[in-house]
């Protein structure tokens, strides 16, 4: 039986991490993956729908193309063309991974680990053994449990699409449903957004969803809300979806689920090995990332915290660190994560909302807002609006959240999200000088005006 320091069960962002780090180290490692390298991000997540986004984006020029001298038409959508494209791209960074775990020492293993004990799991016939396993596998799409639930397909179906949805419903209100009813929408498709709720991106500060919800609109996006849905039924031509409240909605080719993803934890035998999950079968870590069992961690979106690619890379390194290093401390700071929303446009998104720092710090929050059009479209026939909100709290106006939809929040928020997290103050950003002209210099110019005032307040 072959022996190692250390064992990651996934080739995803969080196992290739933490296997290159105690690789760096001088551990022997050994990564286990039951699919292609790089997981979820690489292969059915951030990078292909960032091409996908890119793509929006460059029609979404086209159209304004004329409006500044620059004669342009667009045309159908070459899928077929933007598939292959993304698809090359993908399997280089698959060749690219496959390549690096050589060179690095570490031993790729090949299909679907499972645990035989604590110590020790088994990959079809062989069993493997270490005295440090670190569960990486990462998670899947929820597909709900109404009737016909299998004629819609996941994020996971709609990479697979190898022609362009004409008419396309999605279902969800959170980060998947709204990047791709952006990009399919600005690519050609008609796109119905289904929420269950009232709010787009209800764990965000809410001007977000709401600036993104009229934006929509104006795209044309027909927006649902309030919506519970009962049944998918496949007719003659098309596919219908009937909702509690008796309506039927119909015309559509495809239907696809965005309503969150559940953690791969079921086929591991985790029974075997001692390691107990939650009640939607995510394993609960410590600080460190330990499990309930010692020598046994859990890194990335199968711990149910923060999903996302940079947070499971973090935990993966600071745990390889903290086991092998004189970094014996080494853990995830989960304070102030950014994050960004590729919606169009764009999302960018910092620290605490409005509601979490009033709950927080009551009426201490000021909030400052800023909405304009950008000069992206001072000459084009359509536009999009870009709002901003800095949420900020203390006599001193300490910045605890920032708040950004426009063209370019995407590359705006990094820098931010620094100054947020070493503390900066209104004054901080107000003595920073502007960048001119740009959407970004209103972050350092937002004036008494720019309050805003709760109803209590006022
Ligand atoms: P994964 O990357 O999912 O890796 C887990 C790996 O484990 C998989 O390769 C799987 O095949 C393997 N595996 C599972 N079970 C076993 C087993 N028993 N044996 C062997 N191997 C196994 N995050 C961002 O930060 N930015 C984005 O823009 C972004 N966009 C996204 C878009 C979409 C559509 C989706 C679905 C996700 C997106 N995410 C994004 C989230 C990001 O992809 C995840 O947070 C990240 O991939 C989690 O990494 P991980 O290592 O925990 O799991
Ligand atoms: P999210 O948690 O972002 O959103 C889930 C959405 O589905 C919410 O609007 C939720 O409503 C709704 N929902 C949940 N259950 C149901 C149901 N039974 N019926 C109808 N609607 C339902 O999950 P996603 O799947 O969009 O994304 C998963 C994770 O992947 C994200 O949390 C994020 O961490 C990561 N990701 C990151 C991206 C990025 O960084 N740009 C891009 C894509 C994914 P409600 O609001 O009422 O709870």
């Amino acid at each position: 039986m072959q022996q190692f320091d250390l064992i990651a069960i996934g080739a995803g962002s969080g196992g290739l991490a933490v296997a290159e780090r105690a690789a760096q180290l001088g551990k022997r490692v050994a990564v286990i993956e039951s699919g292609r390298s790089g997981g979820t991000c690489v292969n059915n997540g951030c990078v292909p729908k960032k091409v996908m986004w890119y793509a929006a984006n460059l029609a979404q020029a086209i159209d304004d193309a004329n409006g500044f001298g620059v004669p342009a038409q667009r045309q159908a959508t070459d899928w077929q063309k933007l598939v292959a494209g993304r698809e090359q791209y993908i399997r280089n960074i698959n060749d690219y991974w496959d390549g690096y775990i050589t060179r690095s020492g570490i031993t790729h293993i090949q299909g679907k680990a499972r645990f035989i004990d604590r110590h020790t799991l088994e990959v079809g016939a062989a069993h493997y053994q270490a005295e440090h396993i670190v569960i990486a596998t990462g998670g899947q799409p929820t597909i709900p449990n109404v009737t016909g639930a299998e004629l819609g397909i996941s994020s996971d179906g709609f990479f697979a699409l190898t022609e362009q949805p004409r008419n396309v419903a999605i279902v969800g209100g959170g980060y998947i449903a709204v990047e791709l009813a952006g990009l399919l929408q600005a690519l050609g498709s008609q796109v119905s957004l289904f929420v269950r709720g009232q709010q787009l991106l209800s764990h965000f500060d809410t001007m977000l969803g709401d600036v993104l919800a009229e934006e929509m609109v104006k795209q044309g996006i027909t927006l649902h809300t309030d919506v519970a849905i009962e049944q998918l039924q496949k007719r003659a031509d098309d596919l219908a979806i009937h909702t509690a409240a008796d309506e039927q909605l119909n015309g559509f080719d495809q239907i696809i689920w965005a309503i969150g993803r559940h953690p791969n934890t079921a086929q591991l035998n985790l029974a075997k090995a001692g390691v107990t999950t939650d009640n939607n079968g995510f394993i609960p870590v410590d600080d460190y990332q330990n499990s309930n069992v010692e020598g046994i961690y859990a890194i990335g979106d199968v711990c149910g915290r923060a999903p996302l690619t940079p947070v499971a890379i973090t935990a993966g390194r600071k745990l390889a660190e903290r086991l092998f290093s004189e970094n014996s401390t080494a853990k995830v700071d989960y304070s102030n994560i950014p994050s960004v929303v590729f919606s169009h446009p764009p999302i960018g998104s910092v620290g605490l909302s409005e509601a979490q720092a009033r709950s927080q710090y009551g009426e201490q929050v000021v909030v400052y807002q800023s909405q304009f059009t950008p000069m992206r479209y001072a000459l084009s026939e359509h536009s999009a609006s870009t709002a901003m909100r800095l949420i900020c709290t203390g006599p001193e106006e300490r910045v605890v959240g920032i708040h950004i939809i426009g063209d370019g929040a995407d590359e705006m928020l990094q820098g931010f999200a620094v100054a947020l997290k070493m503390g900066a103050t209104k004054a901080d950003l107000d003595n920073t000088i502007a960048i001119h002209p740009s959407s970004a210099e209103e972050l350092v110019t937002m004036k008494a005006q720019n309050r805003v005032y709760n109803e209590s307040k006022q």
